[in-house]
């Protein structure tokens, strides 16, 4: 009798019992991992790097085209899933999972990496060696950098956005802007034409004021002779 039961319990009971629990894992486990699209900015070097600023100098790069098909790729595996519960034999609880996956407001990741210098000692000598570390992440939706990207569109891709609606608009004017609009304007008053290669008499005007609103973007900055540029301010 007892041989009977231990026969059971070696064949019968234990198998089922083991299939009774794989299957609830299987049931149990989600098969829908949302793929979400992770986007690197190195930051090093930047002391107070702002992300939304890596975000508007990306989409005026490269525009939308690898967003875009980020996108294309996240709705095809959408309809992979939804085929998935379709022909799930749990349909029930696999949707329940497909419909938790989801998280459109956090599709695209961004994330900040900052390279450090570390050192290993081996015999009394240091050895640099680089670590990359990540300091921060942010993540959105497609719709969040559409949005961006047209109010990118609309200032011609001229600046990024927290600079474009900066208050110090004066502050904007670095050496390297006033630089790219000298060569620009071939060092020539745009006014009289005075030709100024040496630099010397040579201003870089807003042509609308920033007092009036005017942007340090280049479509709103050219080359000006003392003169011309005293003769603007006498207004
Ligand atoms: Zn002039």
């Amino acid at each position: 009798m007892n041989d009977v039961w231990f026969y059971l319990w070696i064949f019968v009971f234990a198998p089922l019992i083991i299939s009774v629990i794989a299957f609830l894992a299987v049931l149990i486990r989600s098969p829908f991992k949302f793929p979400y699209r992770k986007i690197t900015f190195d930051v090093s070097g930047a002391k107070k790097p702002k992300i939304e600023d890596y975000i508007d100098r990306m989409l005026i790069d490269n525009g939308m085209n690898e967003i875009d098909s980020s996108m294309l790729n996240m709705l095809d595996w959408k309809k992979e899933s939804v085929e998935k519960v379709k022909k799930s034999a749990y349909k029930k609880r696999r949707r329940e999972q497909f419909e938790m996956s989801l998280d459109w407001d956090h599709a695209f990741v961004f994330i900040f990496t900052r390279n450090r210098t570390r050192y290993k000692q081996v015999n009394y000598v240091k050895y640099p060696y680089t670590v990359v570390e990540e300091i921060g992440e942010f993540s959105c939706s497609y719709e969040y950098l559409k949005d961006r990207f047209d109010q990118l569109e609309e200032i011609d891709f001229e600046a990024v956005l927290s600079e474009y609606h900066s208050k110090k608009q004066r502050s904007l004017m670095t050496k390297e802007l006033r630089e790219q609009i000298a060569f620009r304007d071939n060092f020539t008053c745009q006014i009289c034409g005075k030709y100024m290669p040496d630099g010397v008499g040579l201003h870089i005007d807003h042509i609308i004021p920033v007092s009036k609103g005017g942007k340090s973007v280049p479509s709103n900055l050219r080359v000006l002779c003392s003169k011309c540029n005293g003769r603007k301010s006498d207004h």
